[in-house]
């Protein structure tokens, strides 16, 4: 108890030159803010100490905490990722990392002004939707595009442009939930539209849709059930027979297809997922797809199909809510780009990963093997460095059966340090993420990124580094 009376009072430690050196770069009331709080950390801290602290050596264990606590807050929360868990689209790290040209228009348009909406051929106001529209165009054969925040939005907008206060009829099959509590008829409520729910859970015939529909249906929908796969005794109908109903009826087909690809994969035997331009081929009125799945570009829903449709749902006023800015155009403008050319799959990081062969992972995996073996396999808490087979996952909801044959970086620790490390690994900057597999870490080399070899590296230096200086105690104490 003795310890609390030496706390030094806050305007003695404004005083401090460590503290006035902090103030030449922060605000004052973030500064005052945050020496309360290491006083208060402190004062937890010495309370039950029966040792005496004199009042410098306090002041200093203040100071360190203040420092540590700004430096902290300071660095923002935002870390970069290093990915070692093999799957490719992961929903909680940002889904889709984006290329090189992608970037440089972010780069470009975000560094200064740009004709977002102007016309610069006419000198006067244009349309924030045309550049990408154009490009959406031609690349899927719909006759117009609209983007919006996020393929969510765009079903919203969808469903309440077509069919508010009207019948929306949707398979029991297709009545899906996708991760971040996106589901179907949550979304069908918020929109207006009353959901009319046909067939069975593994079985729905197009005869179920047909006796549906009374003078109150306003849209046939389909969903892509994309995150999980109905297996055995399954009918769904075809989007085809869905057209061909729509037309006897006058009623628009809308198609969530969710992941959706732009360009066919069928060379890399992953025909799976529909392409968009074979969906409008075959009649949908509106598809909505997400920009950061298997397009590889931004967070955006992407919208395309019959003009009429497209141009009423620009007129609702759901969209202002709901639109892009300037960054997003930016980067899907330059993602769009790349498919304009042979191979995009050499330029789009999503579809790279892909794509690759296991041969040329099963080389990457040994050079990056070899490398951490020059660098860190010395280090006492390395006991092994080996190179081993792994199944990656596309992820994102997206070819949810489907495992790709892939190779790992798999580090067996001593002492029973794998959690411990793991956990140091998430803590810094970048951060590491890895899977485990029988004790051992596991480190997917397709989903690392030009450059992440040599973070790896210095990551698993400094902290296998570090806690094989820590004594025992504070690991267990940390485990
Ligand atoms: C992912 C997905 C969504 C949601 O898309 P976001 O871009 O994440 O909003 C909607 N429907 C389906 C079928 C999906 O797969």
């Amino acid at each position: 108890m003795i310890n609390l009376r030496q706390l030094p009072p806050v305007d003695e430690i404004l005083a401090e030159e460590r503290v006035q050196n902090l103030l030449q770069t922060y605000r004052h009331d973030f500064v005052i803010a945050n020496v309360r709080l290491a006083v208060d950390a402190v004062r937890n801290e010495i309370r039950n100490r029966d040792e005496e602290i004199d009042r410098k050596a306090i002041t200093a264990i203040i100071l360190d905490r203040l420092e540590l606590f700004i430096k902290n807050k300071a660095a923002g929360t935002l870390r970069r990722v290093v990915n070692g868990t093999g799957v490719i689209l992961h929903t909680n790290l940002g889904r889709a990392p984006l290329g090189a040209r992608a970037l440089q228009q972010v780069m470009d348009m975000g560094s200064g002004y740009c004709n977002l909406e102007f016309d610069l051929e006419n000198g006067e106001r244009g349309s924030r939707y045309k550049h990408v529209e154009d490009l959406l165009i031609e690349l899927t054969g719909a006759e117009a595009a609209l983007v919006v925040n996020n393929n969510a939005a765009a079903v919203l907008l969808g469903l309440n442009t077509l069919a508010a206060d009207r019948e929306v009829i949707v398979s029991r099959g297709q009545l899906v939930e996708i991760g971040g509590a996106f589901r179907i008829p949550e979304v069908m409520q918020q929109s207006g539209a009353h959901l009319v729910e046909v067939g069975t859970t593994n079985r729905t015939y197009i005869n179920d849709f047909a006796q549906a529909i009374n003078s109150e249906t306003a849209l046939l929908f389909l969903a892509h059930p994309s995150n999980y796969k109905i297996l055995g005794f399954t009918t769904e109908v075809k989007l085809a027979e869905m057209v061909r109903l729509g037309q006897q009826h006058g009623l628009p087909v809308m198609e969530d297809l969710g992941s959706g690809v732009i360009y066919n994969l069928e060379k890399w035997g992953l025909a799976e997922e529909h392409v968009v331009r074979d969906c409008v081929a075959a009649g949908a009125d509106i598809i909505t797809f997400s920009g950061d799945k298997l397009l590889g570009g931004p967070q955006a829903g992407i919208i395309v199909g019959k003009k009429k449709l497209i141009a009423a749902m620009k007129k609702n006023q759901l969209t202002r809510a709901l639109r892009v800015d300037k960054l997003t155009i930016a980067a899907l403008e330059g993602t769009l780009l790349e498919y304009l050319e042979v191979n995009p799959e050499e330029n789009i990081p999503v579809l790279q990963m892909l794509t690759i062969s296991a041969e040329e992972l099963k080389l990457r995996a040994r050079e990056l093997a070899e490398l951490l073996q020059n660098t860190i396999a010395s280090l006492p808490l390395i006991l092994d460095i080996a190179v081993v087979e792994v199944e990656d996952v596309v992820g994102g909801g997206t070819y949810p059966t489907l495992k790709l044959p892939g190779y790992a970086i798999e580090i067996t620790f001593a002492d029973n340090k794998l959690e411990y490390i793991t956990k140091q690994l998430r803590r810094q900057n970048p951060a590491l993420l890895s899977r485990k597999q029988e004790g051992r870490m596991l480190i997917s080399v397709r989903t690392l990124l030009p450059g992440d070899d040599i973070l790896l590296v210095r990551l698993l230096r400094q902290v296998a580094g570090e806690t094989a200086l820590i004594a025992n105690p504070l690991t267990n104490g940390e485990k």
